[in-house]
C-alpha cells in the first residue's frame, strides 16, 4: 500500500489590506482552500485576521464570470480583444491619446499594474491611468514627495514594536490593519508601549489606548502644529531642514481651540510625544481622505523631521496603506501623476529614460486625469473609451450615482473583473473574465515596502485570464506585439526590476535591480524582501543619515496653515464620516461570499450620537434616510456615544441592492485635496430623517 503524503502548502499573500500577511494555502480537493497564516512571513509571523482566515470561503465559483461578453452575449476572447483594441485605436486616431482612460486598482498585482501603465503611458501616449488607490493614500504620496523629495516610507512594521510611544492618527488599526494592531498590542503587553489614538470616533483601536483624543473632525494639522511649537519650546529641535523657520512660525500661530480638545488632554499628548526619542506616528485614511490631507501629512512629518526622529529603530512617521498593493501600484507608476519606478512624469530626462527602456513610440508628456477628474471627463465626453480593471467605481467612488451615470453614458466601456454582477460591470459593453486571488501569480508590496509573491493555487475557472495577459492581448492587437510579448509574470517582474535599475541610476529610491533577469525558478521561490534591493543599495530604513532626495539633499518642512473642512449648511447639518468595518472588504464582492464574515455586522448602518437620535426621533435599529446633495442611502440606526453629536459614521461596503440601501459613497461629494487629488471622503454634509417606506 502506498501512503500519499499531504500536498505541501503553497505560500502566498492575503489580498486584502496593506499589512500584506503571508498565507499558507492547500487545496481541499473540492475546489476550496484550507488557509493558515505563514509563520515565516515577516509581516505577520503566522497571524491572520478574520478576513484572511476566511479566504478559503471566498474562492467558490458563485457568480463568477467565465467567458467574455459583448453587449451581454457570450463571445470568444478573439472577438472581445479585437473589439477592445479596435475601439481604443479608432478613438485615439480620431480624438487623440487623451480621449481614452484606464481606471485600475490597488488590488491588482504589480505585474498587472506594470502592463497597464506601460500600455497607457508608453504606447498610447497618455497618462490617463489612475487607480482606486487615489482614494486611499494619494495624500501620503504627495506629502512624502514634498518632505523627502521622493515617495518613500522611511520605516518598518517592527518600529511599532520598538517604539516607546505609538501615535495612531486617523487610523482604526484594530479593524483596518488587524494583524499590525495585534503586533502593537503584543508589544504593548510585553514592553508597556504607550499608545495614543487621535480620532473623532472612539473606535475599537481605543481599547489599547492610554490616551484617546477625540479631536474636532479635520483639526489634525492644528494638533500637530501645536506639537511642533511645543517641540521648539522644549528645545527639542535638533535638525535644520529647509523651511524650518516658516514651519515654526505657522505652528506658533495655531490656537489650541481649533482642536476642540481640553488643554489637559493636549498637554498629556505633548508630554508623551516629547518624552522620549522612540516615537512612531502612524496615519491612514482619517488623514489622507480630506481636502487638506497632504497638509495634514506634512504637519505630522514636520514634527519627526524637526526632532530627527525618522529612519531609526522605533521612530518615524508611518503611512499605512489601505490596499494590498497600493504600494506596488506606486512602484510601477500606476497613478496619473507618476512614471514607472517613482520617476517624475514632469522631468524630461526621466520620461526619456523610460521611453528609451521601453522602446516606446510615444510617451505621456504631462500628468493625466486623477480619479475624480477622470470620471468628470467621462461624464462630459472628453473620455470616449474607458477600461475599468479590477474595481467597482459605480459603488466606491465619491458621487457614486453620478459616476455610474457617467460610465453608462460613455461611448465605450470595458470592465475586467471576476464577476459580471458588480454594479460597474453591468454598465459595460464588454466584460472580460479575470482570474482572482488563488488563481493568479505575481507580486504585491505592503505598507513597509516588502515585496511578496502571490502564488497560484487553483486553476483559472472557465476562460478567465490573468489581467496582465488580457492587457498584453489588447496591446498586441493595437500594434505593439513585441513590447507585450510576455509569457509569464516572471518575465514582467524581470523587466520591471531592470527598469528600476535605470531609475536607481537616476537617483531613484525604488531600485530592485538585483532581480533584473530573474529566472522563473527563482521567481517561483522568491522570498519576501524589502526594497531597495540592488548592488548599490539594500538599506532597511531611510533618512537616518539626514540625506534626503531633494535637490539640496535636505528634508523640507512645510509651513502648514490648518484649514477646517468645508462647512455644512442648514439643509445638510451633519458631517458624515465614512470608513470600513472589521470583516468586510471594499464593495464586498468577495467577503460577501462568506456567511461567517457577515455575522459581525450584517447590514449597512449609521452610528448616531444619542442626542442626535433623540432630536431626530430615531429609535435604535430604526431606519434613517440619509441625504446629501449627491445622493441618498437608507441605513439602520445604531445609537452610540462612540461618535460625537453632529458627526455620524457609516461604513462604505454595501451596494444599493441591499435593504437597507447602503450605497454610502453616493453621499460623498467630489471635493478633493488640491495637492493630491484625494477625495474628502470623511466629511460629507448630510441631512438625516426617519425613513418612511412608500
Ligand atoms: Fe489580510 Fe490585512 Fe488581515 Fe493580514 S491583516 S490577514 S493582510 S486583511
Amino acid at each position: 500500500m502506498t501512503i500519499q503524503s499531504p500536498r505541501p502548502a503553497i505560500r502566498t499573500t492575503c489580498p486584502y489590506c496593506g499589512v500584506g500577511c503571508g498565507v499558507l494555502t492547500t487545496p481541499d480537493g473540492s475546489g476550496g482552500l484550507a488557509v493558515a497564516g505563514d509563520p515565516d512571513h515577516p509581516a505577520n509571523f503566522g497571524r491572520l485576521c478574520v478576513k484572511g482566515s476566511a479566504l478559503g470561503e471566498t474562492v467558490g465559483l458563485k457568480d463568477r464570470l467565465l467567458t467574455p461578453r459583448i453587449d451581454g452575449q457570450e463571445a470568444t476572447w478573439d472577438q472581445a480583444l479585437d473589439l477592445v483594441a479596435r475601439r481604443f485605436s479608432d478613438t485615439i486616431a480620431r480624438h487623440g491619446p487623451d480621449s481614452v482612460a484606464f481606471y485600475v486598482s490597488g488590488q491588482l498585482l504589480t505585474e498587472d499594474y506594470y502592463a497597464a501603465n506601460k500600455l497607457m503611458k508608453g504606447f498610447i501616449g497618455s497618462a490617463n491611468i489612475d487607480t482606486n488607490s487615489r482614494l486611499c493614500m494619494a495624500s501620503s504620496v504627495a506629502g512624502h514627495r514634498r518632505a523627502f523629495g521622493s515617495d518613500t516610507v522611511p520605516g518598518l512594521y517592527e518600529d511599532l514594536e520598538l517604539a516607546d510611544v505609538v501615535v495612531l492618527v486617523g487610523s482604526n488599526l484594530s479593524w483596518c490593519h488587524p494583524v499590525l494592531y495585534q503586533r502593537l498590542a503584543a508589544a504593548r503587553a510585553a514592553r508597556g508601549t504607550r499608545v495614543v489614538v487621535i480620532d473623532p470616533r472612539r473606535t475599537a483601536t481605543c481599547d489599547i489606548a492610554d490616551l484617546h483624543l477625540p479631536l474636532a473632525p479635520g483639526s489634525d494639522a492644528a494638533l500637530f502644529n501645536l506639537l511642533l511649537a511645543d517641540i521648539a519650546r522644549r528645545g527639542l529641535v535638533s535638525e535644520t531642514p529647509d523651511g524650518l523657520d516658516d514651519a515654526l512660525a505657522a505652528a506658533r500661530a495655531t490656537l489650541p481651540g481649533a482642536t476642540g480638545l481640553p488643554h489637559s488632554a493636549i498637554r498629556q499628548f505633548l508630554d508623551l510625544w516629547c518624552g522620549g526619542d522612540r516615537v512612531v506616528t502612524v496615519y491612514s485614511q482619517g488623514i489622507n481622505q480630506s481636502d487638506s490631507g497632504t497638509d495634514k501629512v506634512n504637519a505630522i512629518i514636520n514634527c519627526h523631521l524637526a526632532t530627527g526622529r525618522i529612519g531609526r529603530p522605533g521612530m518615524g512617521p508611518f503611512s499605512v496603506t489601505g490596499q494590498p498593493n497600493a504600494m506596488g501600484g506606486r512602484e510601477v507608476g500606476g497613478l496619473a501623476t507618476m512614471l514607472a519606478c517613482h520617476l517624475d512624469i514632469e522631468n524630461p530626462a526621466h520620461r526619456d529614460a523610460v521611453q528609451g527602456f521601453w522602446h516606446a513610440p510615444r510617451m505621456a508628456a504631462k500628468p493625466g486625469l486623477k480619479a475624480v477628474d477622470m470620471f468628470r471627463a467621462v461624464e462630459d465626453g472628453r473620455i470616449k473609451a474607458l477600461w475599468i480593471i479590477c474595481t467597482n467605481p459605480a459603488v466606491s467612488m465619491p458621487q457614486a450615482d453620478r459616476v455610474a451615470a457617467a460610465i453608462k453614458g460613455c461611448g465605450f466601456t470595458v470592465v475586467s473583473d471576476m464577476f459580471a454582477t458588480t454594479d460597474t460591470a453591468r454598465l459595460a459593453q464588454v466584460v472580460l473574465p479575470a482570474t482572482g486571488w488563488g488563481e493568479k501569480d505575481g507580486t504585491v508590496t505592503n505598507s513597509e515596502r516588502r515585496i511578496s509573491r502571490q502564488r497560484r493555487t487553483l486553476p483559472a475557472p472557465g476562460q478567465a485570464r490573468d489581467d496582465w495577459r488580457i492587457i498584453a492581448g489588447v496591446g498586441a492587437r493595437m500594434g505593439w506585439a513585441d513590447a507585450f510579448a510576455w509569457d509569464h509574470p516572471a518575465d514582467i517582474f524581470a523587466e520591471h526590476a531592470a527598469l528600476s535599475g535605470v531609475a536607481g541610476a537616476l537617483g531613484g529610491d525604488f531600485d530592485i535591480s538585483a532581480h533584473a533577469g530573474i529566472t522563473r525558478g527563482a521567481y517561483d521561490t522568491l522570498e519576501p524582501f524589502l526594497w531597495p534591493h540592488s548592488a548599490r543599495r539594500r538599506n532597511r530604513r531611510f533618512f537616518a543619515d539626514g540625506r534626503f532626495h531633494t535637490p539640496s539633499g535636505k528634508a523640507r518642512m512645510l509651513a502648514i496653515a490648518p484649514r477646517a473642512p468645508q462647512p455644512v449648511d442648514a439643509a445638510h447639518p451633519f458631517r458624515l464620516n465614512t470608513g470600513r468595518v472589521r470583516d468586510h472588504w471594499h464593495t464586498m464582492t468577495r467577503t460577501g461570499l462568506s456567511p461567517r464574515l457577515s455575522r459581525h455586522l450584517a447590514e449597512p448602518f449609521l452610528e448616531l450620537h444619542p442626542a442626535d437620535a433623540a432630536r431626530l426621533g430615531l429609535a435604535p435599529a430604526s431606519l434613517a434616510k440619509v441625504t446629501s446633495p449627491e445622493g441618498r442611502a437608507i441605513l439602520r440606526v445604531l445609537v452610540t456615544d462612540r461618535v460625537a453629536p453632529g458627526h455620524p459614521f457609516a461604513p462604505i461596503h454595501w451596494t444599493g441592492e441591499t435593504a437597507p440601501s447602503g450605497r454610502v459613497s453616493a453621499l460623498v461629494p467630489g471635493t478633493v485635496d488640491p495637492a493630491s487629488g484625494q477625495p474628502a471622503s470623511k466629511f460629507a454634509p448630510v441631512a438625516i430623517a426617519p425613513f418612511a417606506a412608500a
